[in-house]
């Protein structure tokens, strides 16, 4: 159900809501939110609610710092895990400045921008995003550990599985909150779990990953659990992904699907092409932090080589296939803990401007990638994605293409954040060099 500001507000009056969160995200795509009573929500449409945005990573400097959140309507969800009497209700908002213009590090505005650009062609991106993460133990003070009591792999049913309940729990929550769950499986690591909801048009997905995450942690806590969606909480087993599925939809018809013959329409090969040419310079946002490239390097089907295949699932790219031959592609390298609005934002341009340019997409790998030796990589050109957070910073600090869709604002201070983070990381003395080196 999609919501206007008078449908929203009757709606609100008319089922026992009493309180509003005001949800946004920060830069490095965390929720935010601020809650009000019901009865502000008419003036919050009208007049936006003030929030000291220098307080949020990535947002104002401090002598700068009041913005406004403008909750969209049409993004209306009651909260079902809080009380049933005195309803919570949530809203994504619009962030604007006081000057009423919008506010540039906006992230899921940067994602609007770029939907605008595509529905000027008539494009409409539709996005199915599968979120893997890990269910762990907590102990006697409720913090998370890295123990399970789950015996489970791919596939597995309980006993073997412990996670089920849990799972049925968030499945059920997610249904409530109007998410059309397609299925939910155990996956391949101990403890690790997938639940796959249907995909929409682009920004709505964005919004609804954003959803799947509280929802996940929030049950998981309640059943006593910590959720992860870290990319690799566990060595020598599979990490956590984030596969995004997209395709392209005109004039209501998805322009992705295979001709008579099988093959891929010309147009999806162009937009595959495009994510090709750009998957490095993206891929400090698709994969933000430095645990993300542990999942990269170390295999278990996270991709690592830049090439594109149909049923070949080493690459970063497949063409998945259905009983009526193609109608998706799916990118294979982006994590959970990335912030999805601007993820997005960039995939769709990438695929856009390998349209305007009609590039022409390299012949499909169908060797295991993981298994090619670095004389036949370089025979076939096949490049490989960063190889940690520093490397991914310098393709990202390089890149016109980036700085364009994130605008200016979002790109220096991603830029600035993550550096931090990385140096950070690399002036720390780890555990791993005490027992190999002291
Ligand atoms: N966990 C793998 C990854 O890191 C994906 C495995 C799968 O979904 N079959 O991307
Ligand atoms: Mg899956
Ligand atoms: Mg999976
Ligand atoms: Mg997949």
């Amino acid at each position: 159900m999609s919501y206007n500001k008078l449908g929203a507000l009757r709606f609100i009056e008319e089922n026992d809501v009493k309180f509003i969160r005001l949800q946004f995200c920060d830069l490095l795509g965390e929720l935010k939110n601020i809650s009000i009573t019901s009865n502000q929500l008419s003036k919050a449409f009208d007049e936006g609610v003030a929030f000291d945005a220098s307080s949020i990573t990535g947002f104002t400097p401090i002598e700068d710092s009041e913005l406004f959140l403008f909750p969209d309507p049409t993004t209306l969800c009651i909260l079902p895990w809080r009380p049933q009497h005195g309803k919570v209700a949530r809203f994504f908002c619009d962030i604007k400045t006081s000057e009423g213009k919008t506010f540039e590090g906006d992230s899921r505005y940067i994602l609007k921008r770029i939907i605008e650009k595509a529905k000027e062609k008539g494009f409409v991106f539709k996005v199915g995003a599968e979120c893997e993460f890990f269910l762990f133990k907590t102990d006697a003070e409720g913090n998370p550990t890295l123990e399970t009591t789950d015996k489970a792999t791919y596939f597995d049913i309980a006993p073997l599985d412990q996670g089920e309940n849990t799972r049925r729990e968030i499945c059920l929550t997610l249904e409530q909150m109007g998410f059309e769950i397609e299925s939910s499986h155990h996956e391949s690591a101990l403890g690790q779990h997938e639940i796959d909801f249907k995909y929409d048009s682009v920004l709505e997905s964005a919004d609804n990953i954003l959803s799947f995450k509280t929802v996940v942690k929030t049950i998981a806590g309640r059943n006593g659990l910590h959720a992860t969606f870290m990319p690799k909480p566990l060595m020598n087993t599979s990490g956590s992904g984030m596969h995004i599925n997209m395709s392209l939809f005109k004039n209501g018809e998805n322009i992705f699907t295979s001709k008579q013959n099988g093959s891929l329409p010309i147009i999806a090969e162009q937009f595959i092409a495009g994510i090709l040419t750009h998957i490095k310079e993206m891929t400090a946002i698709s994969n933000p932090i430095v645990n993300s490239y542990k999942r990269i390097a170390s295999g278990f089907e996270a991709p690592r080589h830049i090439a594109w295949s149909y049923k070949n699932r080493s690459c970063l790219i497949r063409v998945p296939a259905t009983m009526h031959g193609h109608n998706r592609i799916e990118l294979r390298s982006p994590d959970s803990m990335c912030n999805p609005y601007l993820t997005l934002a960039l995939m769709l341009a990438a695929g856009l401007e390998g349209i305007d340019k009609q590039l022409v997409l390299p012949p499909a790998l169908t060797e295991n990638a993981y298994e090619m030796s670095p004389s036949e990589l370089l025979c076939k050109e096949i490049n490989l994605l960063p190889a940690n957070l520093n490397d991914a910073l310098l393709c990202m600090k390089q890149s016109e293409f980036v700085k364009n869709i994130l605008g200016e604002h979002l790109f220096d201070s991603y830029l600035a954040e993550k550096t931090k983070e990385w140096n950070d990381y690399n002036q720390t003395v780890h555990q791993w060099e005490i027992q190999n080196y002291l």
